[in-house]
């Protein structure tokens, strides 16, 4: 990893890791990759091809055909930029069910240790401090309450212009929170030497300025 840094934050959906990587990542001038949004775009291409997640074969065939880009904080999916069009609820639920299949989880994994051998990033996910990059030079756990991560996930789709009912939300956090903490490869787990941050009552200002404090104590210690 030579002189890179590298920064991981993991937790469960909606705990806020992606403002916060993005806020901490302008502020130190490195790269942010969001690593639920590979999941997501494989997710969004197996369902515009109409493969089922059972079709491992063909799931294969297709990620091997693949490519995902970050450009300008765009998602570029074999070249076309589907931000928007993985961000929905159901593309949420598909992404946690296919990072279960071991052969979407090589791949994804191979393409962001990759990343990180280029570049200083700070990286999102569920896996990254314990798997993607155990040697990581900084790792963060950030959670929140169920009910609090499910008022900001319903604030985000409402301003996604997408209908949302609250309490659906909740649940649909509830079970990939189960989906992603019991699946059998690299589930959500907090890795040992990860600093953990309940932002339950946070703002996004005040997390962002904790794991700055914590990084710049660390870098001077
Ligand atoms: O973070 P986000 O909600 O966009 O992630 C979508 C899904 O992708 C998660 O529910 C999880 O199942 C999966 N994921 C993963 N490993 C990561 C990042 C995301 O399994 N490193």
């Amino acid at each position: 990893m030579g002189d890179t840094l590298i920064i991981a934050i993991d937790g469960p959906s909606a705990a806020g890791k992606s403002t916060i990587a993005k806020m901490v990542a302008d502020s130190l001038g490195i790269e942010y990759v969001d690593t639920g949004a590979m999941y997501r775009a494989v997710a969004y291409k197996l369902e515009q091809r109409g493969i089922a997640e059972t079709d491992r074969d063909e799931i294969q065939r297709i990620l091997a055909e693949t490519t995902i880009r970050f450009s300008n904080g765009r998602t570029l999916l074999d070249g076309e930029d589907v931000s928007e069009r993985i961000r929905t609820p159901e593309i949420a639920r598909q992404a946690s069910l296919v990072s279960a299949l071991p052969e979407v989880r090589e791949i994804l994994v191979l393409l962001q240790r990759e990343m990180g051998t280029e570049q200083s990033l700070i990286m999102d996910g569920r896996d990254i401090g314990t798997n993607v990059f155990p040697t990581a030079t900084h790792k963060f756990f950030l959670t929140a309450s169920v009910e609090e991560r499910a008022k900001r996930r319903y604030a985000e789709l409402i301003a996604l212009g997408e209908e949302a009912n609250l309490a659906d939300v909740a649940t649909a956090i509830a079970d990939r929170d189960h989906n992603d903490s019991t699946r059998a490869i690299h589930p959500l787990r907090k890795a040992a030497d990860a600093v953990e941050l309940d932002t339950t009552t946070m703002s996004p200002e005040e997390v962002t300025a904790q794991i700055l404090s914590v990084i710049r104590g660390k870098e001077n210690a």
